[in-house]
């Protein structure tokens, strides 16, 4: 190793910790597309959000223009019990591959919900307190999210309910207690406790869900549940501008030691870690100050970006929520049981979408036998457990190193490790017993799924 000089884990001083998120949208020409009514095809108003979100976070919506957001002191004073999360060079894993590219990633992973998601879900939480909010009400996949928002709303106080989409909560019983246990509601979707749930699974009987069909019963909860607001995970501009503390960390953590990353991948479900990582990075880009490359991955069983459309489409399967522009692959697309149930989502972050659009960002699609062969891989060399999102961020981390080591180009790789895969182990006894299997929808899937995008002018598939 020529570059003992860099410590294996690169930590941030107290000192040295941002202490204002960064809005992308300030630098990006085309900024991301206005959220729509679909009732009048017009422009949310704040108003109208406000019905749904805190007021303080749809100003954090709506807000194009400002480039840092100071992070209010009690968030900083929270980030600081698990943050600054390590940026780790990956020595054991560049050895194991025998490649002259040098790799880091972004380890997201060390605080109790296991992932990123605690670092917006802290901020969500906390404004929905500042108003004087009695509880807030969300979905969750693979339980991430609402394992984080229950930590967060534990730790302020506040009352929050969960639906949680159905296959994870029977595949992750220890996921639904970790809620329960930091004082969360837990209600598989679909359910009968709402209307919009009902009516899905008089349509569908014995779905396993969707992230979709879950965030149609939350904000269907808390806009008929007086003193609660909904709060999302992802996808939302608010959720990746709180996420860009991943992206400022790292780029400290790097320009301390003087390295440049030249290649910054992140695996893509709604986009928010992804977005949070490459934000500061992206912004140099935006204002042509220096050029990366920035790959998006996700999984073959669910690609918004690599086979959706750019088009308005509803965030949710029940068509409550407002339209964005996003790369999506319908609000009825209901993907495979895929095991990273973190990516399963039919659309995509309109930030992220606008910049794929205008060709700053690649984008790449995985099948889960490979992501899993990619984390065992990993697990063994670097000692961390993946969750099986981030392990398509590995997959193709590890590809790209290994193309630095056909062509010996000494390439710096930097990669989001979102979180760990604890509750994943069903998933890892189905690879382990070569069980698991691939699953890519058809032309024709796919086709069926954007043919329900709504149709008016200037929303053509
Ligand atoms: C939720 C989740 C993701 C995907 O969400 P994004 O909003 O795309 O970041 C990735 N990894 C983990 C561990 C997650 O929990």
């Amino acid at each position: 190793m020529s570059e003992n000089k860099i410590p294996y884990k690169i930590y941030l001083e107290e000192s040295e910790m941002p202490k204002a998120w960064y809005n992308v949208r300030a630098d990006m020409k085309n900024k991301p597309a206005p959220l729509l009514n679909p009732g009048t095809l017009k422009p949310m108003t704040a108003q109208e959000l406000g019905a749904v979100f805190c007021d303080e976070l749809v100003q954090q919506e709506l807000d194009n223009d400002t480039p840092y957001i100071p992070i209010p002191q009690e968030i900083l004073d929270f980030y600081k019990m698990y943050r600054p999360s390590p940026l780790v060079r990956a020595y054991c894993l560049e050895e194991k591959l025998q490649t002259p590219a040098k790799i880091y990633y972004k380890f997201e992973g060390n605080n109790t919900s296991g992932s990123h998601k605690l670092n917006s879900a802290i901020a969500q939480a906390y404004y929905a307190k500042n108003q004087g909010l009695k509880g807030v009400t969300t979905e969750t996949g693979a339980g991430q999210w609402g394992t984080a928002l229950s930590m967060a709303c534990a730790y302020l106080g506040l009352d929050c309910k969960v639906y949680m989409v159905k296959c994870s909560y029977e595949q992750k019983p220890f996921r639904r207690e970790v809620m329960r246990t930091y004082g969360a509601s837990v209600t598989p979707s679909p359910s009968m406790t709402t209307e919009i749930g009902r009516k899905i699974l008089e349509q569908h009987p014995g779905t396993t869900g969707s992230l979709g069909c879950a965030i149609s019963e939350a904000v269907e909860a808390a806009t008929s549940n007086p003193g609660y607001r909904y709060v999302l995970g992802s996808v939302l501009n608010q959720v990746l501008l709180h996420q860009s503390i991943i992206g400022l960390e790292s780029k400290a953590a790097m320009d301390k030691y003087g390295v440049v990353p030249d290649i910054i991948i992140g695996c893509a479900g709604g986009g928010s870690n992804l977005g949070g990582l490459i934000s500061p990075f992206m912004g140099q880009m935006l204002r042509g100050e220096r050029n990366y490359r920035f790959i998006a991955v996700e999984p073959a069983s669910c690609p918004s970006l690599t086979r959706g459309k750019f088009v308005y489409d509803f965030c949710d399967t029940g068509m409550v929520t407002p339209l964005a522009k996003m790369y999506t692959l319908g609000s009825n697309f209901i993907p495979s049981a895929n095991h990273a149930g973190g990516l399963r989502y039919h659309g995509m972050s309109p930030v992220l979408s606008q910049l794929y659009h205008d060709g700053y960002l690649e984008a790449t699609s995985v099948e889960q036998t490979s992501v899993f062969a990619a984390a065992e891989q990993f697990a063994r060399v670097e000692g961390i457990l993946p969750a099986p999102e981030s392990s398509h961020a590995i997959k193709v981390a590890i590809d790209e190193a290994l193309k630095c080591k056909e062509t010996g180009e000494e390439k710096t790789i930097l990669f989001g490790l979102t979180g760990t895969g604890y509750f994943d182990m069903y998933a890892y006894e189905k690879f382990n017993n070569g069980e698991m299997s691939d699953y890519i929808p058809s032309d024709e899937e796919i086709m069926a799924g954007l043919r329900q995008i709504p149709h008016f002018p200037g929303n053509e598939i």
